[in-house]
Order: structure tokens, then C-alpha cells, then sequence
């Protein structure tokens, strides 16, 4: 059994609004092992988002902070975890060739070469010199991933990676994921997608209102689910008739 690099035990997070309300999420206990890819998974709104900013260190920028319990790593910090969001528009300047911004990072031109090589977007293909706006959705989405490993992390929190990708994108994402993995990388897949988190993680969270509904391995939420979110996000899945 690989050994467990973060650990949650009660984690509490919580939002206060202006008007005084508070949103919060947890009570949560969960353990993520070395070289593990789990997933977080659950509705809108479940909290699955703000425990992957936690996990970064970025809760406090988005608002938020935590109110109880405790989150320990294990042999990493959270300069070892890198982000790999939804919309990768969000995460690149506009105003900024790809070159500049990656060198932005610190990162040495044998080492932009490298991560652009390992997400197929070898320099042969892409000009360092273009912009986000020339690039394809799967190029950007590429770039972004190439990005988060230029700090080498140990970790990757990928939050929604897939879900603005048609689905042969989405399947051509997800090989490099799995590539990643079977190299040794941790991951953290954030998805509302049941069937997706499945195909590629090898143990599942369920989330509702900010809990822990249900873990387990794939093979155990699919053929016996407890909680009745579950049970939901199980029928949901679509069964193809040939
Ligand atoms: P998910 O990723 O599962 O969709 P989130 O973690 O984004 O869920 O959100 C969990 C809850 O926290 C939701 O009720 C959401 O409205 C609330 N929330 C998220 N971000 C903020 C914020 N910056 N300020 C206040 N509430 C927030």
C-alpha cells in the first residue's frame, strides 16, 4: 500500500456572505495516498471546488477559510500541488505571448520544451510567440496542463478539466492524464461526471451539501451504492443499447 501524502480529518471550510450567512462545507475525513488518482465527485455546488482550493492553499484568496478540523500533508506541501482548471482561458493572459508567460514561471527554455513535448504540443507545431486566442480549445487545455507541470509538482487538481471538450478532446485528455498517472503522478479529479471519474480514478468521494456521502472504489459505488445521491448519479449514467 502506497503511503498517504494528505490527510483530512474533520476539515471544515466555510464562506461568509456579506449578508451574514454561511456556507459550510464538511465535516470531511478522507486520505489521499502517493501515486493515487482519486476522485471528488458530486453535484453542483457540493463543495468539491473548495476543497481543491484548500488543498492549494488558495481558499483564503477565493473567500473562504477554514473553520475546523485539520488537513495534513504528508512529504508534500502545497507548493507541490498544481491546478489544472476548467476553463483554461481563465488561467492564461490574454495580453501575453505563450513563451512569455511560461517563462513568466521560471521555467528554462530545455524545460518549456520539455513539458510542451510530454502534452504533444511540441514546438515544431506551436510558435512560443503565439498568443492564447490562436490556439484551439485542445491546444489551450494542453497548454494549461503543460503549465501546471512546469513547477514538477507532485500533485495535480484537475477541476472540471474535460468538461469544455468535445468528446474526442476529452478522450485524448484524459489518455495524457493516465499517461501522467502511470508515470507516478498524484491526482485529484474534480467532476460531476460519475462515468468520467470512474474510467480513471481509482477511488471515488462522493460529495453532497458539502459532506462526504459515500467512498469507495468504482466497482463498489457502481454495483452497491448507499448513500441515494449515489444511487442517483448511478442511474444516471447512460447505458448504450447496440
Ligand atoms: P462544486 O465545486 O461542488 O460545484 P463549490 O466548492 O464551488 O462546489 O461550492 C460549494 C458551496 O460554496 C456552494 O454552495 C457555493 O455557492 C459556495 N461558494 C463557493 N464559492 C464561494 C464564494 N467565493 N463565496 C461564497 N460562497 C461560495
Amino acid at each position: 500500500m502506497k503511503h498517504p501524502i494528505l490527510e483530512a480529518s474533520g476539515l471544515c471550510l466555510a464562506y461568509e456572505s456579506p449578508e451574514g450567512t454561511q456556507t459550510q462545507i464538511g465535516p470531511l475525513d478522507f486520505t489521499l495516498h502517493e501515486g493515487e488518482s482519486l476522485g471528488l465527485i458530486g453535484e453542483s455546488g457540493a463543495g468539491k471546488s473548495t476543497v481543491g482550493y484548500e488543498i492549494l492553499g488558495l481558499l483564503r484568496y477565493k473567500g473562504g477559510r477554514r473553520v475546523g478540523g485539520h488537513l495534513d500533508f504528508r512529504g508534500i506541501s502545497h507548493e507541490d500541488a498544481a491546478f489544472i482548471p476548467q476553463d483554461p482561458l481563465s488561467a492564461l493572459d490574454p495580453l501575453f505571448s505563450i513563451g512569455s508567460q511560461m517563462r513568466e514561471l521560471g521555467a528554462s527554455g530545455a524545460k518549456i520544451e520539455e513539458v510542451l513535448r510530454k502534452v504533444r504540443l511540441p514546438l515544431e507545431k506551436m510558435s512560443l510567440k503565439s498568443y492564447p486566442h490562436e490556439l484551439s480549445g485542445g491546444m489551450r487545455q494542453r497548454l494549461v496542463i503543460a503549465m501546471a507541470l512546469l513547477r514538477s509538482p507532485k500533485l495535480l487538481i484537475a477541476d472540471e478539466p474535460t468538461s469544455s471538450l468535445d468528446p474526442l478532446l476529452q478522450y485524448q485528455m484524459m489518455e495524457l492524464f493516465r499517461e501522467l498517472h502511470r508515470e507516478g503522478m498524484t491526482f485529484i479529479f474534480v467532476t460531476h461526471q460519475l462515468a468520467l471519474a470512474a474510467s480513471f480514478c481509482e477511488r471515488l468521494i462522493v460529495m453532497h451539501r458539502g459532506k462526504v456521502a459515500e467512498q469507495g472504489t468504482p466497482d463498489q459505488i457502481f454495483r452497491s451504492p448507499r448513500h441515494p445521491v449515489t444511487q442517483q448519479l448511478v442511474q444516471s449514467v447512460p447505458v448504450m443499447k447496440v
